[in-house]
């Protein structure tokens, strides 16, 4: 006979671990208990010692599907002589460090009972069990119980607390737990405020807007989405037209795998992501036969998911078509989680609101994946993958809160041996966006019962969460933008060797007070070299040139030619400006007026689009590398030359070659070409040391999977993030990782 405390870390709250731990003791016939504390769940058990052996082993192999176990540790006591096996009260202590669940896609299980006509949730919309539904997004604090969450206010029904008190029963205190007797429900609104309809008929009466053509807000898990028919061009015009978003492509949803496969082309890895548990928005190759062309305009790409909440596949029971399901906000602010916000934001774009009186306490927008060499890289980590955590390789000695960027915030927290980041915020330019990554750092202070010790931020002091840091009464640590992006990959990996990297991005503050972009650093945990960078050319008009791609040709342009040869070009993009335009912007390139020197990657890509007469004028971010992949033709193998003089990567011979050339084929292809042939000519100069390869730049998956073929032929071993994004949504992990011995 034995007794032993046990305790387990990790993501093991709300995932149905209590009657998993219950049901193996029952089997093991061993006595003890079992609860929730704000560390994780904590065990005593009691019996014969090989039983508790294999009760443990038993533990490690069948945890539940949506547990993630970090740690278990054990711990022998005296003998009590316990006479049953009990689930018993959640304790609360002032150590927090249990790990909060992401929102999960409805399970399989949940389906069958939506559309069961004898079941007591037959098409009830908010149907979950501990295998499925709200996580996150409902929770308050810590331990994770019911008068924690909004779902606090609905008192359970007879039928649901027998299920909720019955550790056999899958829906053993399933926390969100509800039927339509006791549970949240749904209901219509116009936009003057006024209730249309409830329950099932309002669902019925939204779904006919949307066939009508309507377009409507529907409150999903982490917020509001701005729905519509995705076949119908006119409908997706006036969405284009009334949320003022020409060209930004808008993802779809299906009512299933089926009808995925109906309107698009996936690979069998990409079947696989779309129907996980997760449910994130995919971005597949369309061949869009079917749907509105004004979907992603002039783009082969498209972001596609599945219905993964009850209320989404109730509703697609009245609808034969895919809807669009965009984020319900104003451009660049985080997502919206109240119906009065839609009311008052949102009245020129919609028509009717579908809200539901379950509360979003924590907002969490889609996430957004990509297939890269066949596996799943995460381009926006959100709902079902958020809050993320990573294991340290070992325990650190302080708390450390990083913030970021300032584009695709995250923060991360780090206390012990864990890093944990929040879900995509929004970029940091807006009061509300603000707002709102306060609000997401005052959450996690509150789980984790978290004050930092240490801030750690980029190195702009423009940066909002730069200003925002040096503002709070704490040590700041301020870490160079694209060290923190290879750090990040390296942090994914647990890497602590010196690597070569490539950070190839839009635009971050250098060392130099110059704006880098286009890096290659000799970097360790410790420290960084640059080694080699792009030859910095200037950026006409400062962040103005962001927006557009002909300013930053032009400065290339001038950078290689008089502007007499430049008159005598037969460019299209000259075409595009006047003559006395070209002279002013010659003037200020010849004068630096106000433009600030740059090594940025991300913007040559710009003017290599506009040298291709792809895009002159981009209306959002990463347009000109979509268009650069979608007109990249692997059967032209030549590449542009560039020369490396004193660690400067100059492509003037590119530019001079380029602008002979007049398809855009050719142009894109020779480009991405010369890039491999970058990567590849100095990893194979610096073979002792794994290449990593970091920064927005790589998001393009057709670069990204040239060149690592190309690395794989040389046997160069290589790293680049697929769980933790490589663009700016990863700097807060690289952040955390740069403090870490
Ligand atoms: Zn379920
Ligand atoms: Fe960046």
């Amino acid at each position: 006979m034995k007794t032993l405390q046990i305790g387990i870390k990790g993501t093991v709250q709300g995932v149905g671990f209590r009657p998993f731990i219950y049901n193996l003791a029952v089997k093991y016939s061993l006595k003890g208990w079992v609860n929730n504390s704000d560390t994780g769940v904590n065990i005593c058990i009691e019996g014969d010692e090989l039983a508790i052996e294999s009760f443990l082993d038993d533990i490690t192999e069948f945890a539940p599907p949506l547990s993630k176990i970090d740690e278990i540790n054990t711990l022998e006591r005296d003998f009590e002589g316990f006479e049953t096996f009990e689930i018993v009260k959640s304790e609360t202590s002032s150590n927090k460090t249990t790990i909060i669940s992401p929102d999960i896609a409805i399970c399989d299980d949940c389906i069958k009972d939506i559309k069961d006509v004898n079941n007591f949730r037959f098409e009830y919309p908010f149907t979950n069990c501990t295998n499925c539904g709200p996580r996150y997004s409902i929770i308050e604090t810590v331990p994770y119980d019911r008068v924690n969450t909004s779902m606090e206010k609905f008192s359970l029904c007879k039928d649901c607390k027998k299920e909720y008190e019955d550790p056999s029963n899958r829906r053993y205190h399933a926390q969100p737990l509800c039927c339509s007797k006791c549970g949240p429900k749904v209901q219509l609104f116009d936009m003057k405020n006024n209730k249309i309809s409830q329950d099932n008929e309002a669902i019925k009466d939204i779904a006919r807007f949307i066939n009508e053509g309507k377009i409507v807000a529907i409150k999903g898990l982490g917020g509001f989405h701005i729905v519509c028919d995705a076949t119908n061009d006119l409908v997706v015009e006036t969405l284009r037209d009334r949320k003022i978003r020409p060209a930004k492509p808008f993802a779809i949803m299906f009512k299933s795998l089926k009808q995925i496969k109906k309107y698009l082309t996936i690979t069998q890895k990409e079947e696989e992501i779309i129907s996980s548990k997760e449910k994130p928005i995919t971005i597949v190759k369309s061949n869009s036969m079917g749907l509105s062309k004004y979907i992603a305009p002039n783009l082969d790409r498209v972001g596609c998911f599945i219905a993964y909440t009850p209320l989404h596949l109730i509703l697609f029971k009245y609808l034969d078509i895919p809807i669009i399901a965009t984020s319900a906000n104003l451009s660049g602010e985080p997502i919206i989680r109240f119906k009065d916000e839609i009311i008052i934001k949102l009245n020129k774009v919609v028509d009717y609101v579908l809200d539901f009186n379950r509360d979003i306490i924590n907002a969490c927008d889609d996430s957004v994946v990509q297939v890269v060499n066949n596996d799943l890289q995460i381009l926006r980590n959100a709902r079902g993958y958020t809050p993320v955590s990573f294991k340290l390789p070992k325990k650190i000695d302080k708390k450390i809160l990083a913030l970021g960027a300032n584009q695709k915030s995250t923060i991360s927290i780090a206390f012990e041996d864990v890093i944990i980041t929040s879900p995509h915020i929004a970029d940091l330019d807006s009061i509300t966006s603000m707002e709102y990554f306060e609000r997401t750092i005052e959450t996690f202070k509150r789980f984790y019962d978290f004050e930092p010790d240490l801030i750690v931020c980029d190195k702009h002091n423009a940066y909002e969460s730069t200003k925002w840091a040096l503002k709070q009464n704490c040590k700041v640590v301020q870490i160079q933008h694209h060290y923190a992006h290879l750090l990040a990959t390296m942090c994914e990996y647990n890497l602590d060797e010196k690597v070569l990297a490539f950070c190839f991005d839009g635009t971050g503050l250098g060392d130099d007070g110059n704006i880098w972009g286009g890096e290659v650093f000799m970097s360790s945990k410790k420290n960084f070299k640059r080694i080699f960078n792009f030859k910095y050319f200037k950026l006409l008009g400062g962040e103005k040139s962001i927006k557009e791609p002909k300013r930053v040709a032009l400065s290339l342009l001038f950078e290689n030619f008089s502007l007499d040869e430049i008159k005598n070009l037969n460019l299209p993009l000259l075409k595009k400006i006047k003559y006395s335009e070209l002279i002013l912007y010659h003037k200020m390139w010849e004068n630096s007026l106000n433009s600030p020197e740059t090594s940025s990657l991300g913007r040559i890509f710009d003017a290599i689009a506009s040298f291709a007469n792809l895009v002159h004028e981009q209306s959002f971010e990463g347009e000109t590398g979509l268009k650069i992949e979608m007109f990249y033709d692997e059967s032209i193998k030549e590449s542009y030359s560039y020369e490396i003089i004193n660690s400067q990567i100059d492509i003037s011979s590119c530019i001079k070659e380029i602008v002979i050339d007049k398809d855009a084929k050719i142009i894109c292809s020779k480009f991405l070409n010369m890039l491999v042939d970058i990567i590849i000519n100095i990893s194979k100069n610096h073979r002792t040391f794994p290449v990593v390869l970091t920064g927005g730049v790589f998001q393009n998956k057709t670069l990204l999977e040239l060149v690592v073929k190309q690395l794989d032929k040389n046997y160069i071993k290589y790293f680049y993030s697929k769980k933790v994004p490589l663009n700016d949504a990863g700097i807060s992990v690289g952040q955390i990782y740069s403090q870490v011995d």
